[in-house]
């Protein structure tokens, strides 16, 4: 991968030929670009008026960088729209000016694809003003939330009717629920409840093409065709604009019960885990976490370690159900082999204390870094393998490694590897999700392939279906203004690496 923002998108061959006019043209073609600059400009400000189009550098410069802090670029402008009527009314202005529009929710993102790339040339759409709240649909248990709600607050007004969002994450405050149709989320109650994708009953959206698709019934069944809100889930902001999300509901449990478990290693802990799912009924999450990480989360955010004795590796569980589930998960829990320690935590500030040594690890990682930062998922049986493998590949970086246990999902992060060249860094993505390719998993479990993994889709996606995206985002997004670079290296075949 180059470094950040250096893709190859739609928006930078525009820019090329740009700069071309500017640095090179007479003075005529410099005015008139000036002049068709200001005309999206202005066309733009009649679309959301004045306060809601930033230029000013000091007010843009958050948009321009993303989370990790390692995909930096520069917008033309944000523009920050609040209905999907001037959502579509900003795309079809940015085609007609053939400007690139990146779409941006809380900007928690981890695969570089919300922020715009260097060049100067795209318009930032974000969608924090698409926030509308519709009242809980008890009956139904659903609830239609404008995208760029956060999921916190989507939390907070599915709970006041009691409820709750079947997807959760750790960057809850900031993460967007259209952020999270567009990336497909996981976090951590896939076990229980599946990603976004399995969530999302209904989406309304701009497309690239500029027309606004809506499919809000929130019908259980429907079979009237493709399932362009399924399609939208995932597409990470390359076929338009999720404006409008219908979300599935669960039930709000009224008993909750976590425990962090010690274990010897990962392979005792991965088998204990398969027992606990067959036992305990109301399981909600397994989470994993090794030695290493909550050294660095107690050192970092001064708390105390779990037990009083270090252990190679945690796993952290939660049950729900209607009735407590205590006795079922400590009797569950005490018949496994290998558990050398245990913590049980009912009362929700016990729970979020042994949560906090989960969910701060990115921002741990982050602190301690910047990481090289590998979302993976392998299939159960081959996960303490890949972990060995890795670890040893990778030597002398340190690889911290944490995640989903009970889907499998690793991630991965580097530490130590910053000062290398960009040929050195290929080389290791290419070492680590090649290994991830030969034991059959994937190179994006939920993060999503945004700018950093695209070189790389050919590992987990065959031929004949990069080609089948590419025809779907030429039909939905046909004049290629829609997050250009992201997601497929955007005319350049050439950039996707390896095949199945
Ligand atoms: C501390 C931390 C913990 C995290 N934990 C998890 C986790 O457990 N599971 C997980 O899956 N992810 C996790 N993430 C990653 C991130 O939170 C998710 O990817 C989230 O879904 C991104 O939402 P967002 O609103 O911030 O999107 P952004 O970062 O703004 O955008 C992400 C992508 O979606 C596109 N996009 C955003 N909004 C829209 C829209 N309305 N329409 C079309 N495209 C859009 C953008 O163009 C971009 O390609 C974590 C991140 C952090 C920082």
């Amino acid at each position: 991968m180059g470094p950040p923002g250096q893709g190859r998108g739609a928006g930078e061959r525009r820019a090329r030929g740009a700069a071309q006019v500017s640095v090179e043209g007479p003075p005529a073609a410099h005015r008139s670009a000036h002049r068709s600059t200001a005309r999206l400009e202005q066309a733009l400000v009649e679309v959301v008026g004045h306060a809601h189009l930033l230029s000013d550098p000091d007010v843009k410069r958050s948009f321009e960088v993303d989370w990790t802090g390692q995909y930096r670029g520069e917008a033309r402008a944000v523009v920050r729209p609040a209905t999907s009527a001037e959502v579509a009314a900003v795309l079809t202005r940015c085609v007609a000016a053939g400007v690139p529009v990146v779409t941006q929710g809380g900007n928690t993102g981890l695969v570089g694809g919300s922020v715009p790339d260097a060049t100067g040339q795209a318009v930032v759409m974000s969608t924090g003003r698409l926030n509308q709240l519709a009242a809980v649909d008890t009956t139904a248990a659903q609830v239609t939330l404008g995208a760029g709600v956060t999921l916190a607050v989507a939390q907070a007004h599915a709970r006041a009717a009691g409820f709750e969002v079947p997807v959760d994450l750790a960057a809850r405050g900031s993460a967007t629920i259209g952020g999270m149709v567009a990336t497909n989320a996981g976090g951590v109650h896939v076990l229980r409840h599946g990603m976004m994708r399995r969530n999302v009953a209904g989406v309304e959206a701009v497309l690239g093409s500029g027309d606004v698709v809506s499919h809000l019934g929130g019908l259980e069944k429907d079979n009237t065709g493709y399932d362009l809100s399924g399609l939208l889930c995932g597409s990470e902001g390359t076929l338009g604009v999720v404006t409008s999300v219908r979300l599935r509901l669960v039930p709000s449990l009224p008993h909750r019960v976590a425990a962090l478990l010690a274990w010897p290693d990962v392979g005792t802990m991965i088998a204990g885990l398969a027992r606990l799912r067959a036992e305990v009924s109301g399981l909600e999450a397994a989470e994993y976490v090794v030695r290493a990480g909550v050294e660095l989360v107690c050192a970092t955010f001064a708390m105390p370690d779990p037990f009083a004795r270090p252990y190679p590796a945690y796993l952290l569980v939660e049950a729900a159900g209607t009735l407590d589930p205590t006795a079922e998960l400590a009797a569950a829990a005490g018949h496994l082999d290998g558990v050398l320690d245990a913590a049980v935590a009912s009362g929700a500030r016990q729970r979020a204390a042994l949560w906090q040594l989960r969910e701060l690890h990115t921002e741990a990682l982050a602190a301690a870094g910047p990481p090289r930062k590998y979302d993976v998922s392998v299939p159960a049986s081959g996960l303490s393998q890949f972990l060995d493998r890795v670890s040893s590949l990778l030597a002398p970086a340190v690889c911290h490694h944490f995640g989903h246990l009970g889907d499998g999902n690793v991630h991965l992060n580097v530490l130590g590897v910053d000062g290398r060249s960009a040929a050195e860094l290929d080389e290791l993505d290419g070492t680590v999700l090649g290994l991830v390719a030969e034991l059959g998993g994937s190179i994006s479990a939920e993060h999503g392939i945004g700018r950093l993994k695209r070189r790389w889709l050919g590992l987990s996606r065959s031929p004949a279906e990069i080609a089948t995206f590419r025809s779907v985002k030429a039909a939905l997004d046909p004049h290629g203004i829609c997050n250009p670079g992201v997601l497929l290296a955007d005319d350049a075949p050439d950039d996707d690496v390896g095949g199945r």
